[in-house]
């Protein structure tokens, strides 16, 4: 469907847990989270119908996100029946890895095409500092699962921060030439719950044009400006939520644990979904997408995204 700047709406992020077994600085605060009631968060049920109405309003594309997807229990029953929905056309997900060595071939043969696996540094003490405790092993056991398991294109996520993987940037784009991977790059977004990094934490993208000066352009996907080191067997992809607004060709809705549908990652605008039958929820969509807001507003460190959620609450 197209939104009422003609931008044609067709991909769902969804995320079907606000918990995490990370605690990455940017993302969550280092004490948890307020944990919900059961009966606030949407059930598989209700996940299902969402994504049934999303496909009846012309989403095609399904992300499942989190906080940690993988630690659902019901996560392989939830991608399976969400990959028999007519329309939906493929389901991807977004994980930290740490759970995927046992999960790799499972989610592939419940239908799953793609992985985004995040892994900001190679440095396991700092892995284990950025993420509050998690073990890179874990990730990178991951990682390896999610090659053999024979996904279309995995994708390394990256968030850039300076004074942390800046001096990586090369290291982590190597893994490029290494595996048949896409890294891709993303500038740090102020949320309501990152930590304060400091003020040279924020780099915009060009850092990693100026750290590899061999990146040779390879057109776009999506929101990624793609870039590829000579001989290399995936993209270095540059995300710039911050340097370069992608709000002109953004096409995604985002739906929380707990319902609610959101037209603007950093607008506190919801709509609730819990309760609802299949066609209240395709109506609350249409609407959503008829006033998805042209813009965001531009994002600093003074300026922090008025998403009014942390970005574990809402899937990134
Ligand atoms: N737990 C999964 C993971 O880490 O991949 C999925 C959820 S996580 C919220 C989705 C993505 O959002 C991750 O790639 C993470 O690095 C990114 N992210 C979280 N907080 C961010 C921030 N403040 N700025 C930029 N990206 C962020
Ligand atoms: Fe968890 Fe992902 Fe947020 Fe890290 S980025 S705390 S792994 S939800």
């Amino acid at each position: 469907m197209l939104d009422g700047y003609g931008r044609n709406i067709n991909y769902l992020r969804l995320s079907v847990t606000d918990r995490c077994n990370l605690r990455c600085k940017y993302c969550m605060p280092a004490d948890g989270i307020c944990k919900k009631q059961p009966d606030e968060l949407l059930t598989e049920d209700e996940m299902i119908t969402a994504v049934r109405a999303a496909a009846s309003v012309g989403i095609t594309k399904l992300r499942i996100t989190g906080g940690e997807p993988l630690l659902k229990k019901n996560i392989l029953s939830l991608c399976r029946r969400a990959a028999a929905v007519g329309g939906i056309r493929e389901v991807c997900i977004t994980t930290n890895g740490v759970l995927l060595d046992a999960l790799a071939r499972p989610l592939r043969e419940a239908g799953v095409r793609r992985v985004n696996l995040s892994i900001d540094t190679l440095d396991a003490e700092k892995y284990r500092g950025i993420t509050r405790g998690g073990k890179l092993e874990d990730a990178l056991r991951g990682l390896h699962a999610a090659l053999e398991a024979g996904f279309e294109r995995v994708k390394l996520n990256a968030v850039l921060i300076g004074g942390f993987n800046d001096c990586e940037i090369g290291d982590l784009a190597a893994l490029t030439r290494q595996y048949p991977v896409d890294v891709r790059f993303i500038e740090l977004m102020p949320m309501p719950d990152s930590e304060i990094f400091g003020e040279n934490a924020y780099l915009s993208c060009d850092a990693v044009l100026q750290a590899l000066p061999e990146l040779l352009p390879n057109g776009a996907s999506g929101v990624a400006q793609l870039y590829r080191l000579p001989d290399a067997l995936g993209d270095v992809g540059l995300i710039r939520p911050v340097s370069a607004l992608f709000c002109a060709s953004c096409s995604r809705l985002r739906l929380t644990a707990d319902g609610k549908l959101k037209a603007c990652l950093h607008s506190p605008d919801e709509r609730a979904l819990k309760g609802l039958s299949q066609e209240e929820m395709a109506q609350q969509m249409r609407l959503c997408i008829a006033h998805k807001p042209a813009c965001h507003a531009v994002l600093s460190a003074e300026h922090r995204s008025q998403a009014g959620r942390g970005m574990y609450q809402i899937g990134g």
